[in-house]
């Protein structure tokens, strides 16, 4: 069902731009400390472990796992599926660092608590929206 969700876009900002966009060079990018080394997500350049300004997108690997899910079973609007996964992904970097996403190519029945992902990236206009799929064994 990847690509098949009808998605209201962000606007881009100065904070938020890299984390829409990295997917164009297949990098997920999430804002870093520069001087203790907290991700920081939503992002914002401000780490609010150390009150640092020093705070910049890297990329991370793209794996997670999990964190919490649901399975949307209506269909609100015309075109969209009657049965898809919103989940918070934790990022394998830092656990708190929990993404919302779709978690797609896989049946929605089929997620679980914990379920090792990756990312990979749907590209919307000029945005790369990140989306998560299990990992294969
Ligand atoms: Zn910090």
């Amino acid at each position: 069902m990847s690509g098949s969700l009808p998605r209201p876009l962000p606007a881009l900002d100065r904070d938020n731009a890299a984390y829409w966009t990295g997917g164009e060079k297949g990098e997920l990018l999430i804002c870093r400390c520069g001087d203790c080394g907290y991700y920081v997500h939503p992002p914002v350049r401000f780490c609010p472990e150390c009150e640092s300004r020093d705070v910049a997108p890297q990329p991370v690997s793209g794996l997670g796992s999990v964190y919490t899910f649901t399975i949307n079973y209506k269909q609100w609007v015309p075109g969209l599926p009657e049965r898809y996964v919103l989940a918070l992904v934790a990022l394998a970097e830092q656990e708190d660092v929990l993404v919302p996403c779709n978690v797609v190519n896989c049946d929605p029945d089929a997620v679980t608590f914990g379920m090792p992902v990756k990312v990979l990236f749907e590209q919307c206009e000029d945005l790369w929206v990140p989306l998560f799929e299990p990992v294969e064994d």
